[in-house]
């Protein structure tokens, strides 16, 4: 077979070899050890969760190297595409943490734009390079067309899907295909001619000359060593309208954009035999692979299964109205990636996650579990770690368009709210009320009068007539200017005059020379004033409430009994 001759007939417009350019895509100068890592995602308008683990640890690695981290858009499946995903991508991604040096980055007016050397960053501007590597396939024997309309592989794989479900014979199934693959590769150049001349189109196939019987050693740098059995599969490299397949894309962006390592989902796993020829036979260094675990979840029944797109959780754009702040997000995903994250953490909570030494080998192998439980408990303490004054700012922007009426209150007097965020904040163990900005309302709604609700009722074993004699001994012996100890004097005193127990140690020694204790005596006021069982310390909140308001609480309290 003449090659050139094919190689000419299939892609006459193609005057451009290889070397013209890999000129144009210079080796990287960049410091011994920089990684270049990328993320290459197919926008479809949903950002899954499970996307955040590769783009951050190709961050994390490339950014704690002193490397180069980029976006490349793999929008080279027309039927899959959605307009604006690839911005929406972007800005949901940068939310968390994962901003780029190079790639496709949105301008000034929030469009698509490259920005770098290495681009285009979009395949489906990379149409001509794709060609140029595949003709010179064609000329080195390693790539034939072949003339299969898509409609007719269509058909073909339908019935082949029909046979292998019919038929157990695997042997015989393989044979057959091996057939198949072997009558395509016989054809000679008057039968291109012909098929070109007709009109014909055609897909361009490896020449795979792998042997499975042989197994090449691999090492992921997250799954370790493994052997993968070569390929002898033809696999489509250009597809009938010119388009490549993600293996021929990958193998040729990732060699020419200099990515030192592919980071990307386990699912690539079993192609990897694929992309390992591809690279021989293009002469590519082979990068290095890591294959990150699927991100899975407890089902109902209690069994592991993959985190996929309708459950809840995967679609990062939900994290926003649920509430989440991204830094607790990062956070989280962290803890699943590293297993030292949680430790290193403990020593260092006053450092952004961004300082944690970032480890391969540290990371998981077989899949990380997704847990809303978990995920609120870093929630929790990122936020508990937060100033009064960035919660009271995260929390309202939250508000402003997700619960418009509290974000009304909060922010029609802002110094009352952020006095509210302060209570119990900034010691050393401080409180952890809050995992979500959903729950800034249950937390606190008692603090505005709009939406004060008395949500507890007082517990049946208790006399109204106590509790009645409680808020009003309280409401005349109230003074907002007592300290801690001479307010809860004053209680003390309330709870003696009424049999309670002041002193709690001896309530404890002996409960039943006591009608309750001091606690309840709080619990009655409590319930007046923030209208809960449980809220935080009242003294705190009675100063930020401030003299009118509290006893207005009491006193619409009294009326009601
Ligand atoms: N476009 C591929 C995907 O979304 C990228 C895989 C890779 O990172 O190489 O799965």
């Amino acid at each position: 077979m003449d090659y050139n001759r094919l190689a000419e007939l299939l892609f006459p417009n193609i005057t451009e070899l290889p070397e013209d350019i890999e000129a144009k895509y210079p080796p990287r100068q960049l410091p011994e050890g920089a990684k270049v890592t990328r993320f290459a995602p197919s926008p479809t308008g949903f950002v899954h969760f499970g996307g955040l683990f590769p783009s951050t640890v190709g961050e994390r690695l490339a950014h704690q190297s002193g490397g180069v981290f980029y976006l490349r858009i793999e929008d080279t499946d027309a039927k899959r595409e959605v307009e604006g995903a690839a911005e929406g991508l972007i800005k949901t991604l940068a939310k968390y943490g994962i901003n780029f040096d190079e790639g496709a980055i949105l301008d000034e007016n929030g469009n698509i734009c490259d920005q770098g050397a290495y681009g285009p960053y979009k395949q489906s501007l990379r149409g001509h390079i794709y060609q140029v590597y595949a003709k010179q396939l064609v000329r080195e024997g390693k790539a034939y067309p072949c003339f299969t309309t898509e409609e007719e592989l269509d058909e073909l794989q339908a019935i082949n899907k029909k046979e292998e479900i019919k038929n157990t014979d695997w042997l015989a199934q393989a044979e057959a295909k091996r057939a198949e693959m072997l009558a395509r590769r016989n054809f000679t150049i008057e039968e291109v001619e012909e098929h070109l001349a007709s009109g014909h189109p055609f897909v361009l196939r490896i020449f795979a000359n792998g042997d499975p019987e042989r197994k090449l050693k691999f090492t992921d740098l997250v799954k370790g060593t493994l052997e993968i059995p070569e390929n002898d599969e033809d696999f489509v490299l250009l597809k009938s309208d010119g388009i490549p397949t993600y293996h021929f894309a990958h193998a040729i962006d990732d060699h020419l954009m200099g990515t030192t390592h592919v980071i990307r989902g386990e699912e690539w796993l079993p192609s990897l035999a694929k992309h390992i020829q591809l690279f021989s036979y293009l002469g590519f260094r082979l990068p290095k692979y890591m294959h990150i675990a699927q991100i899975m979840r407890i089902d109902e029944n209690g069994n592991k299964k993959k985190l996929s797109k309708r459950d809840m959780g995967a679609n990062m754009d939900d994290y926003t109205s649920m509430g989440y702040c991204p830094e607790a997000v990062c956070e989280y995903v962290m803890t699943l990636l590293n297993s030292n994250y949680e430790e290193w953490h403990m020593k260092n909570s006053d450092k952004p996650y961004t300082e944690f030494p970032f480890n391969i080998k540290k990371m998981s192998i077989s899949g990380c579990l997704f847990d809303f439980a978990k995920l609120n408990d870093v929630s929790k303490n990122v936020i508990s770690r937060m100033s009064a004054d960035k919660v009271y700012d995260l929390s309202s922007e939250w508000a402003r368009e997700f619960d418009q009426e509290l974000y009304e209150q909060m922010s029609a007097n802002p110094d009352y709210t952020k006095a509210i965020f302060a209570i119990g904040r900034g010691g050393k163990k401080p409180r952890k009320d809050l995992a979500v900005w959903t729950d800034v309302r249950p937390y606190m709604d008692f603090f505005y009068d709009n939406l004060f609700k008395i949500k507890d009722q007082y517990p049946e074993r208790f006399d109204k007539k106590d509790i009645k004699t409680t808020l009003c001994e309280f409401v005349k012996t109230f003074d907002i200017s007592d300290d801690t100890n001479t307010w809860f004097e004053k209680i003390k005193d309330i709870a003696d005059m009424l049999g309670f127990a002041s002193d709690m140690r001896a309530y404890r020694e002996n409960p039943e020379a006591y009608r309750g204790n001091v606690s309840d005596i709080s619990m009655f006021i409590r319930i007046a004033i923030t209208g809960k069982e449980n809220s935080p310390d009242m003294y705190s909140v009675m100063q930020i409430m401030g003299y009118d308001r509290v006893v207005s609480r009491i006193n619409n309290m009294i009326n009601l009994l």
